[in-house]
């Protein structure tokens, strides 16, 4: 395959530059954590952790489950969690049955620096919220959709999207959830859903 980063083959090729643009919106996103966690003394993958685990349910707070879904290894997770731990971010709830077993809990100052931090993707946010709807449409089923395939590779681990759930099906081109018991319009489709099985 040709190289996309060779701009010769780059800007003569629309597969290319979308490749090069994508990882251009990347290279933002993680220009703009990096920005925060400078300013709040938090390394990245600390605030990170810190946002999922306030907006999910206890059963993925855990180092297992932190560790496929960041793609990292478990130990890194367990040291990062001890920082935050150490910060006074968390606390840990060990399983009566099994004490080296936990689940993780933001403490309110853990809650607060999640208020203060996670609007560091707003730059972004801001610029989808004034495209037109149907370049919204477009470009969220292209992205679920890419979703979808990269999990099928195995380079997203973990992903919560109607697309690879139990209660979605197809049937003439319409999407059905039988859990909510309604057809998914394309803006309906989630990629991060609490009832995904
Ligand atoms: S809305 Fe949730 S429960 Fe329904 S198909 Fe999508 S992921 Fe599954």
């Amino acid at each position: 395959m040709e190289s996309i980063f060779n701009l010769d083959n780059q800007n003569s090729n629309l597969d290319s530059k979308i490749v090069a643009g994508l990882v251009r919106v990347s290279q933002v996103f993680k220009t703009l954590l990096l920005e925060k966690s400078k300013e709040y003394q938090l390394s990245p993958i600390q605030i990170q952790l810190l946002i999922f685990i306030e907006y999910h349910d206890k059963d993925k707070s855990t180092i297992s489950y932190l560790a496929k879904e960041f793609n990292l290894s478990k130990p890194t997770i367990s040291d990062t969690i001890k920082l935050l731990e150490k910060k006074l971010y968390i606390t840990k709830t060990f399983d009566k049955n099994d004490s080296r077993s936990y689940t993780i809990n933001l403490t309110p100052t853990g809650k607060m620096i999640v208020l203060e931090t996670e609007n560091f993707i707003d730059p972004l946010t801001k610029i989808i919220k004034n495209s037109a709807l149907n370049k919204k449409l477009i470009l969220w089923e292209s992205i679920t959709n890419m979703i979808k395939q990269l999990n099928e590779l195995e380079i997203i681990s973990v992903q919560r999207t109607c697309l690879k759930c139990k209660f979605y099906s197809k049937k003439s081109n319409q999407s059905f959830c039988s859990l909510l018991n309604q057809n998914l319009k394309i803006e309906d489709i989630r990629i991060d859903c609490l009832d995904f099985e």
